[in-house]
């Protein structure tokens, strides 16, 4: 816990992108943790019915009767369903696949897209005295995804650095629009993230300088590397910092707290 929480509440940023396997739950989990490290106060959200980062923090599913489905859909009290990492600072609400039905059921209620909103926003948040939230989104632009961008104050795009990556942007924009016309007129673009780079490699190279032509100030200095401990740390329930505080992926994880907190500045790459 930070001496001063970030005044007005915690900052809210969905780590979303329409496509699997991009990096978005990668990078929830080593920038919740890299935040927590610099003395930041973070809630994870998982908001992906496969619960990726849940187990990926050491969260046993035996162990989450409570999750982001009861927080959306039962009300459930947030001390139930928030629960504490081995990571000093980074707390997590679960998921289960239980939140794979929660689409068919938000789609009967009349604030549908409002939920996570709601749940994130209530009064009782306060008392976890949080600096970020992050929300890490399921693999498509559903009512689970739109909900995370109508509670977020931004959107991290994790971006992977292959042919067509940048294809898949106008549908995840157009969405953004959508809720911006709608229900969050201040949604803004944290930032897009390159993954998963090698930038030996001619074709990563290029999918990089596209990015940087097209989207400008939008893409993130920071790039993160095709790093094998990265893959490795969630098999053994830990953030990347811990498995491995010096390997590159700990590295581009801090770089990436620092650029998000502090500014471009700040960065050395
Ligand atoms: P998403 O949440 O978008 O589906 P993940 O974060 O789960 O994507 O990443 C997909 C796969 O790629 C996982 O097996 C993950 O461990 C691996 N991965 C993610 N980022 C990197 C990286 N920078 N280097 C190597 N492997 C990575
Ligand atoms: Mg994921």
């Amino acid at each position: 816990m930070s001496d001063t929480p970030r005044p007005g509440g915690p900052k809210i940023i969905a780590v979303a992108n329409q496509k699997g396997g991009v990096g978005k739950t990668t990078t929830a989990i080593n920038l919740g943790a890299a935040l927590a490290e610099e003395g930041f106060s973070v809630l994870l959200v998982d908001l992906d019915p496969q619960g990726n980062a849940s187990t990926g923090l050491g969260i046993d599913p035996s162990e989450r009767e409570y999750t982001t489905y009861d927080l959306l859909l039962e009300d459930a009290p947030l001390d139930r369903v928030i629960r504490k990492t081995k990571v000093p600072g980074l707390l997590i609400a679960p998921a289960t696949t239980d939140l794979s039905s929660a689409d068919i059921q938000m789609a009967t209620n009349e604030k549908r897209s409002l939920l996570l909103r709601r749940a994130l926003r209530q009064p009782g948040m306060a008392d976890y005295r949080l600096d970020y939230i992050l929300v890490d989104c399921p693999p498509s632009l559903s009512l689970l995804t739109v909900n995370a961008m109508v509670a977020a104050d931004s959107v991290l795009v994790p971006l992977q650095a292959e042919f067509f990556a940048l294809e898949g942007l106008s549908q995840l924009m157009l969405t953004l629009r959508e809720v911006r016309a709608s229900a969050n007129p201040d949604l803004r673009i944290e930032g897009v993230l390159l993954t998963m780079a090698d930038r030996r490699n001619r074709l990563s190279q290029q999918v990089e300088a596209d990015a940087r032509a097209t989207l400008g100030e939008l893409v993130f200095e920071t790039v993160v590397p095709r790093n094998v401990r990265l893959s490795e740390a969630p098999s053994y329930a830990m953030p990347v910092m811990e498995f491995d505080p010096t390997s590159r992926g700990s590295i581009a994880y801090r770089a990436l707290a620092q650029e998000m907190v502090y500014g471009r500045e700040t960065v050395t790459t």
